[in-house]
């Protein structure tokens, strides 16, 4: 009798050797042969980890190279024609990151986390073909070591629901043509022993997309669970509750349902119907998506209240979903305080609590260790509460007694007072905050954080760079400056590492797309902003130019949605307090010369829930916050936001009602399409849409920049439009961003003149 899973487990490896490997490789200095040795050993060390802490079914298929995504693609053989000449690992690397010849494949979020996916593209008329080999090889791999796996597969709705077709029309239209393939490769795994478990994970079901699938869902898993008495199918869902698929679920053969009860609790709900199918239930009860350590009374409690309904021999102890959304190991953080470390549990550390939760629940002996570990795990839940890292009177009285919660004059009294200040002209120009990160800079601040160089020289190269940026934007022309943003890594990081509440690991890297890692800040406390945060460089700028320079802060909805947030305080509220200290950071700015301040909100679309019926908490308490962040700003302070994507179709409204002067959006590769929603609400605020993309090193031409000003003006009139580039400019090189800036700039000035 099993007893315990893992919806599957991290492939960077703990201290990033797979994105170094990898990196090796794509610079030529190891070959695929080398690549692939340092992949086979990062394997097995996971299994044998997992092995050792106790968890029973172990997962294969869970590693890859750049994306399970891409690996679906391969093993269904659906390679775009501009691919089609390559093949091995020239064929899979030119599809996650483009070759000479051909473009990368398109990638993107997976649900609302911050892994990304290189996106299928399909289409009706290329043909598909069964290619299972690395399925087959890291099985072998882990029996080889005597381990026992079950293989995980991206099931075939969810690969669906997640493509695009390049030809048009819906991908579900070609599961008559996967399905067929799914079918080939079970049969052949029918093969590798007598009873083999297969986890699918279908996570689109647990989203509101799911409902139109339930059909299919149905025929589906039937005639997957008739290919071979010898396979066990386990259909998973993470993310939200899958209610409505769950009650399809149980009328196939499949062998089990893994469900989240974290992120979607709601899922208790389906419980009855489980039990009287008689089905195993992987219980998605240790959190992979969140830092803290697992509370095992509550926990237990829980399982308890599952064995209600379903008996315990049909009971697998599971994390929510993949820990590839966490980092692997409390292990080499050397600087965290000690108090706070005991609060927390990585990928590793949830394997523990796995074993031992499935000790508890199932009555096995404890021996004495375990029994200390529990104990332990109580007092550190109280100790937690208790502390009083954790709680701070004072933010919480002035969470309680504020009542201030958005700007006092509307809008179009605060834009008339605004523009007799700021006398800005029409299509004013400006940019997203950030300039090129250079070597120079990151070297100081790299130096100043492990303090080979003092403060003074810190600043005086922070100051140096400031000059460079206003110099250059006065020679280019622009109409508002910024100071760009030199002395910040990250813009959540950075605000993090100032706020009270915050924690950073050392070593907490998650996987965030291929090779690329993100250190995720974590939110543990009560915040407050012990002082100002960007205030000293802003007032330098300034100093250094006529011109207006506008201020940068990042919005609280994308600093909470870009850090592992506290789980014991709704988020609401733990924005709330976010909001607040941005707003004193807004006041001290306007009071110290600033006349405009922009309050990028990046997050803010990705933090919407997979749900409908969730999405207006969502959108109600993100909404609040933004506004009590900028409820400081007075009348004549001029508030933009930024935000890095430009559909926003569905959540319009929303946008409008944040209230902001000012908003930059992305739309330089969509030309005005995506504008045209502005438009058809009757948006009254002033809109800045992206005229070039910075995602690339291409310097746009005047032409190409007038065509597009051209076609933004058919949308909306001049005066309500500002032109700047898509998104900040740090990824670039200053020899990239001079030269496009100029011709932004003349580009405005020719539409100037010839339309007054
Ligand atoms: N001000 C930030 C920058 O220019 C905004 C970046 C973002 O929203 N992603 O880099
Ligand atoms: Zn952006």
């Amino acid at each position: 009798m099993i007893k315990n899973t893992v919806v599957g487990y991290p492939r960077i490896g703990e201290q990033r050797e797979l994105k170094k490997a990898l990196e090796l490789f794509w610079n030529k200095e190891i070959d695929f042969k080398q690549l692939e040795e340092k992949a086979k050993e990062l394997k097995q060390r996971h299994w044998n980890y997992q092995k050792s802490s106790g968890i029973e079914l172990i997962s294969t298929n869970d590693f890859s190279y750049y994306d399970n995504i891409l690996d679906t693609s391969i093993l269904l053989g659906a390679i775009p024609k501009r691919f089609k000449d390559l093949e091995k690992e020239e064929l899979y690397f030119a599809m996650a990151r483009g070759n000479k010849d051909a473009v990368a494949m398109e990638m993107t979020k997976w649900f609302n986390t911050n892994y990304h996916y290189i996106v299928p593209e399909l289409s009706i008329e290329d043909e598909y073909k069964l290619n299972s080999s690395k399925i087959k090889k890291e099985y072998q791999e882990a029996k080889q070591l005597g381990i026992k796996t079950k293989i995980n597969l991206i099931g075939p709705l969810t690969y669906l629901s997640l493509a695009k077709r390049v030809d048009g029309g819906d991908c579900i239209e070609l599961l008559n043509k996967i399905k067929p393939l799914y079918e080939e490769l079970l049969k052949e795994i029918s093969t590798y022993e007598d009873e083999v478990f297969v986890q699918i994970d279908e996570p689109i079901f647990a989203t509101d997309k799911g409902a139109i699938l339930l059909n299919l869902l149905k025929n589906t898993y039937d005639d997957f669970c008739q290919i071979s008495p010898n396979i066990k199918i386990i259909v998973t869902t993470y993310f939200d509750h899958s209610i409505e698929a769950t009650k399809v679920l149980v009328h196939t053969p499949i062998y089990g349902i893994g469900l989240d009860f974290i992120a979607g609790i709601e899922n208790l709900q389906s419980l009855e119907f489980i039990e009287k199918s008689d089905k195993k239930l992987f219980a998605g009860v240790v959190n992979g998506r969140n830092i803290w350590k697992n509370d095992l009374e509550k926990t237990i409690i829980t399982l308890t209240n599952i064995s209600n309904f379903i008996k315990k021999d049909n009971i697998v102890i599971s994390t929510s979903c993949s820990l590839l959304h966490v980092p692997y190991t409390l292990k080499y953080e050397e600087k965290l305080d000690l108090e706070i470390k005991s609060w927390l549990s990585f990928a590793n550390e949830k394997l523990e609590e796995i074993n031992i939760l499935s000790k508890i629940f199932f009555c096995q002996n404890l021996n004495v260790n375990d029994k200390k570990k529990i104990k332990e795990n109580k007092e550190i839940q109280r100790n937690r509460r208790n502390s009083n890292k954790i709680h701070d009177k004072d933010t919480q009285n002035r969470i309680k007694n504020n009542s201030k919660f958005s700007r006092t004059e509307p809008f179009e009294e605060r834009i008339k007072i605004q523009k007799e200040i700021l006398k800005y002209p029409e299509l004013t120009t400006t940019t997203i905050g950030s300039f090129p990160q250079t070597p120079e800079i990151r070297k100081a601040r790299r130096e100043y954080k492990n303090g080979s160089i003092g403060k003074d020289s810190y600043e005086k190269e922070m100051k140096e760079y400031i000059d460079y940026s206003i110099k250059v934007q006065e020679e280019v022309g622009l109409d508002i400056l910024v100071h760009g943003e030199p002395e910040r890594n990250d813009m959540v990081e950075y605000f993090g590492e100032q706020l009270k509440g915050y924690g950073f690991s050392q070593n907490g890297w998650v996987q965030s797309y291929g090779s690329r890692c993100v250190k995720p800040p974590f939110i543990y406390g009560d915040i407050s902003r012990p002082k100002p945060m960007t205030v000293e460089w802003l007032k330098y700028a300034q100093s250094k130019t006529s011109k207006v320079v506008k201020g940068m802060l990042t919005g609280p909805v994308t600093i909470l949605n870009w850090s592992f947030v506290r789980d014991d305080k709704e988020k609401s509220e733990v924005a709330s307090q976010i909001a607040l200290a941005i707003s004193d950071e807004i006041d001290d700015l306007q009071n110290s010369g600033i006349k405009i301040i922009q309050v990028d909100e990046a997050a803010f679309k990705e933090g919407y829930p997979l749900r409908n019926e969730k999405r207006i908490n969502y959108e109600k308490w993100a909404l609040e916050s933004f506004k009590l962040a900028v409820s400081s700003a007075k009348a004549k302070t001029q508030i933009h936001t930024h935000m890095c994507y430009s559909d926003f179709n569905d959540i319009i409204k929303t946008i409008e009602d944040m209230d902001a002067d000012v908003i930059s959006i992305e739309t330089a590769r969509s030309g005005n399409k995506l504008l045209k929603i502005f438009a058809k609400v009757g948006y009254k605020q002033e809109v800045g849409p992206g005229v070039y993309d910075i995602h690339s090193p291409r310097i746009p031409s005047v032409e190409e920049i007038e065509e597009q000003i051209k076609l933004l003006l058919e949308v909306l009139p001049k005066k309500q439009l500002w032109i700047n580039p898509d998104c900040g400019l740090k990824t670039r090189k200053w020899e990239e961003v001079i030269p496009s800036l100029k011709n932004m700039v003349v580009a405005v000035n020719k539409i100037r003149q010839e339309r007054g």
